[in-house]
């Protein structure tokens, strides 16, 4: 027997997989291996002479080096450099060396490097000192590793400072922060021990920053820092060259960093992509006082407002700023500081702005009065500022609104929406998965009831349970957010938290809740009831204690986007909300209509919840009846409330579909027992044996969906008749309402005609009823779709369940397959977790079949799906291409639907799409 857990297991086979395959280079791989940028050289290709469009040179050689090449044509000042592509990386990770011509390549290009700026590399005349710098195909800001001042050793150092005595202190410098850096990213020394080392001089001198610092002092450092890296077991490498290839390697491996690998899975980006690295000549901002390094943004980061935005340290490495020693000062000083460069830096700036026709985020360096740009990268900004940026450039003419849908990603729609915590350098006590975007912090509580009662006390409320079900609606209604230790992105909470729009976390295995110890332990942490926690729904993460987070609210630009992004969608985007405030929140989100009222959520107040189980408990048909009219009357205030909320759009009211297991009491509830039984005219043991009948082994696959509403017709019944009399009430109120009735979970053509035919009987005989009334089902299991023939004429429309039918067609349990489906994808044995992405192969080959035969069948069939998948733009655009009529989902969902449609609409179309 395996004693390893799965996931153990799983990573180990990772490891063998991995091991076992190398990346070869092809031969133009290798030909194009190193290139040279901003200057040239005999026997290796200049970069700009790639002729790839720019993507695709970002994939080669890395962002950064990507925006060298394009600044070096655009004559902006860079330092000249030479890049090792991302291919040398794929090929270095699989065999662990660096092949013999790309290290032969490398010494021709310093070479040249030397040549063409007239200085030498390792030696203190004229020295030439590189840095060796990251740079994947995306920005992965500070996952990856940088080294500068390679090309310093103690001899040069020394005679350097001989040279030039005034520069003495300058070249100590350079060479001690080599040291700590190379030893630090390459060899792996702790920084404390350099740091220690550094405050103890400082304390020593009698000084308050490493300016200050004596050169003797400096001199001495470097002494010590050598000694620190011997006592670490290694040594320091005085040889310039070997400097340069240790670096490059260690640059390489750096992308498999545990927080570069972190990255990559959050933001879904590919393993197998590896760094480029570019080596470039140094330039110093901290060669004096008329010297100084920055960033720069072209707009605004947090609001996108049109102004040069940044910062920038006098006499300072860009380390400098980053690692905020110093307080850099705001860049509007530069101008008074130094102006002459500032006037070339505004020049500089608009220039890349210009060409790059988006707001660019700018590394600089003034090395005595001369300006170099380091690296130009398209902004990262938040969402909101980066939709003020594609609206000012459509205002500006310098983009279409086609382009502008093009520019903001899904990911940035999902932050407009939410709450974000603030940036802070908390840890997270353990992490679960992401089912629902923001930020929410809140006291913990163990049940919904406990929820209930913190809440109106006053108190915000994170609900902790194992897992959540319909009963703890009210709990979840009243939370900030939801954590569950089990269940998928389908889940309960999930769905449940999603369609509120709360922020949700579930299948956090970590995490083990005690509900009757009102505790729970994540990661060895202690959590008791009332406790603060945090959580990001968008990571995942969460948090011990109250983090701060930060409001969203959509300006007038959010709204122009949105619009565009339905001016050029073909089908409109529902919502699937279940209550008057989900339909104006989801209408105000930009849905056209409900797609999928789930109706069984309307049952749990405390006064519905004991009619309906007097409903399904009683065992006389009468009295079935007397407790559903009793409902009829709730159920038709609610309907009322939702078709007025939505007037104008359809709304599609789904009967009653989950298990009546959901809706019994619990037999260990005595007092509960008695009470009904007390309702019902009989006793505790006859209602208990009588729950017993109606438990089931495997509610899902049992007794749900229409199956209900055939065994127990006054359920549906009800509604409809709640459903005609809302309805009624509406028009005759002058409302323009549109209900449509969808029948859940149908396996056969006969079991929806016997019940359409009973449930039609209602609107007979009223013309003005029917006229707004259309009747459909959802198809959820494989057996439906492949009788869409049969269903198709009985019904104006079908709506594709895709949670169930996902489930029913992978034999994949929704609420239990977070277990493994995250092993699944770490051995890649699954692309895409089902649940989240619709399995097109699968899934969507069924769907595929039932649209075609349910159309031939039906010419005036519509077509829709409301399963958690219409909120996916993978999905999504699957459904368009299959002609579906409209796309439902959560309402917070609701944007980045109509984004994904919007850029849909935007490929060219064929003759045969419908309007
Ligand atoms: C579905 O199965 O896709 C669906 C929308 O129904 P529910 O999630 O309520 O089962
Ligand atoms: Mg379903």
């Amino acid at each position: 027997m395996n004693s390893m857990s799965p996931k153990q297991g799983a990573k180990g086979v990772l490891k063998k997989i991995k091991s076992r395959r190398a990346v070869p280079l092809s031969s133009r791989e290798l030909k194009e291996s190193v290139t040279t940028i901003g200057y040239k050289t005999s026997h290796v290709l200049p970069a700009i002479r790639l002729k790839v469009s720019y993507q695709e040179l970002k994939e080669r050689v890395g962002g950064k080096a990507a925006g060298l090449i394009e600044m070096s044509k655009l004559k902006v000042p860079v330092p000249p450099a030479f890049n090792i592509s991302t291919a040398v990386c794929r090929y270095f990770l699989s065999t662990g060396q660096l092949p013999e011509v790309v290290l032969s390549q490398m010494k021709v290009a310093l070479s040249g490097l030397e040549a063409s700026l007239k200085k030498n590399f390792g030696k203190a005349q004229d020295p030439l000192l590189i840095s060796v710098r990251s740079g994947a195909r995306v920005s992965m800001p500070g996952m990856m590793d940088t080294i500068l001042n390679i090309g310093l050793n103690r001899e040069v150092t020394q005679k350097l400072a001989e040279l030039n005595p005034s520069r003495a202190r300058f070249w100590w410098d350079c060479y001690r922060r080599l040291i700590q850096m190379f030893s630090e990213v390459v060899l792996e020394v702790p920084y404390e021990d350099f740091d220690r080392a550094l405050m103890e001089l400082r304390q020593e001198e009698g000084v308050e920053s490493d300016a200050q610092i004596s050169v003797k002092g400096l001199q001495a450092l470097c002494t010590t820092y050598q000694q620190i890296v011997k006592r670490a077991g290694v040594e320091f490498p005085e040889n310039p060259w070997s400097q340069v290839v240790l670096a490059t390697e260690a640059v390489f491996k750096s992308w498999n960093s545990e927080r570069a690998k972190t990255y990559r899975t959050l933001h879904h980006y590919s393993e197998d992509w590896g760094t480029a690295v570019t080596i470039q000549a140094m330039v110093f901002g901290n060669l004096n006082e008329h010297s100084g390094t920055g960033v720069v943004f072209t707009r605004d980061p947090s609001t996108g407002a049109k102004r040069i935005y940044g910062e920038y340290l006098l006499n300072a490495q860009g380390e400098d700023v980053v690692a905020g020693i110093r307080t850099p000062e705001p860049i509007e000083e530069m101008r008074r500081q130094l102006p002459q460069s500032f006037g070339e830096l505004q020049k500089a700036l608009t220039r890349l702005e210009t060409h790059f026709n988006d707001a660019q985020d700018v590394e600089f360096t003034i090395e005595d009065k001369r300006l170099y740009i380091l690296q130009t990268r398209s902004a990262k900004r938040t969402a909101s500022a980066a939709i003020e940026n594609v609206v000012q450039f459509v205002q500006e003419k310098r983009l279409k609104p086609a382009e502008a849908l093009q520019r903001i990603s899904f990911d940035q729609v999902r932050q407009l929406l939410h709450p974000t915590l603030s940036p802070s350098k908390e840890k997270p006590l353990g992490r679960g998965l992401a089912a629902s975007p923001g930020a929410a912090a809140g006291r913990i509580a163990f049940d919904p009831e406990r929820a209930v009662s913190l809440h109106r006390a006053g108190h915000k409320v994170i609900l902790v349970r194992r897992e959540t079900s319909p009963e703890d609606i009210m709990g979840m209604a009243v939370s900030e957010g939801i954590l569950t230790s089990t269940g998928g992105m389908t889940s309960h909470a999930a769905v449940v938290g999603r369609g509120m729009g709360k922020c949700c976390v579930v299948g956090c295995s970590d995490l083990q809740v005690n509900e009757k110890d009102r505790s729970a332990i994540l990661n060895g942490i202690a959590l008791h009831e009332e406790d603060w926690i945090t959580l990001n729904g968008s990571t995942g993460e969460v948090y011990s204690g109250q983090l701060p987070t930060q409001p969203v609210t959509w300006g007038e630009s959010a709204k122009k986007f949105f619009v565009w992004a339905d001016q050029s969608s073909r089908i409109p985007v529902y919502a699937n909300a279940d209550t008057p405030e989900q339909a104006t929140q989801a209408r105000g989100l930009g849905a056209r209509g409900i797609g999928l009222c789930r109706t069984e959520h309307m049952f749990f107040d405390k006064d519905r919840i004991h009619r309906f189980r007097s409903m399904i408990l009683s065992e006389k048909e009468s009295d079935r009846e007397t407790a559903a009219r009793a409902l009829q009357a709730y159920q038709e205030a609610d309907f009322y409330e939702i078709l007025k909320a939505m007037e104008g759009f359809p709304v599609t009211v789904r009967l009653l579909d989950p298990p009546l297991h959901e809706f019994l009491p619990s037999i260990e509830n005595e007092q509960e027992i008695a009470e009904l039984a007390k309702g019902l005219g009989t006793s505790s043991a006859r209602l208990v044996q009588r729950i017993y009948q109606l438990h089931e082994t495997n509610p899902m696959l049992g007794h749900r969906g229409c199956r209900l509403g055939i065994t127990f017709p006054e359920i549906y019944e009800m509604q409809v008749r709640a459903l005609a009399a809302s309805l009624k009430r509406n028009l005759s109120e002058g409302r323009k309402v549109f209900l449509k009735i969808m029948i859940p979970l149908v396996m056969n053509a006969e079991e929806l005609s016997w019940l359409l035919s009973r449930l039609k009987v209602v609107f007979q005989g009223d013309a003005k009823l029917q006229k707004v009334t259309s009747w459909g089902t959802m198809i959820e299991l494989p057996r439906a779709c492949l009788i869409a023939n049969e269903i198709a004429p009985l019904v104006d429309f079908i709506s594709f369940g895709t949670n169930d039918l996902t489930q029913t067609t992978l034999g994949l349990s929704r609420d239990d397959a977070a277990k493994f489906i995250p092993t699944y994808l770490e051995l890649g044995l699954l692309k895409v977790d089902p649940f989240e992405s619709i399995d097109q192969a699968g899934v969507g080959r069924l769907i595929q079949m039932a649209v075609t035969e349910g159309r031939k069948a039906n010419r005036n069939l519509e077509v829709g799906i409301c399963g958690e998948h219409g909120g996916d733009p993978e999905s999504i655009q699957f459904f368009e291409r299959h002609l579906f009529d409209s796309v439902s989902c959560s309402p917070y969902r609701v944007p980045i639907a109509r984004l994904a449609l919007g850029r849909c609409g935007l490929d060219s179309r064929g003759s045969k799409r419908r309007k």
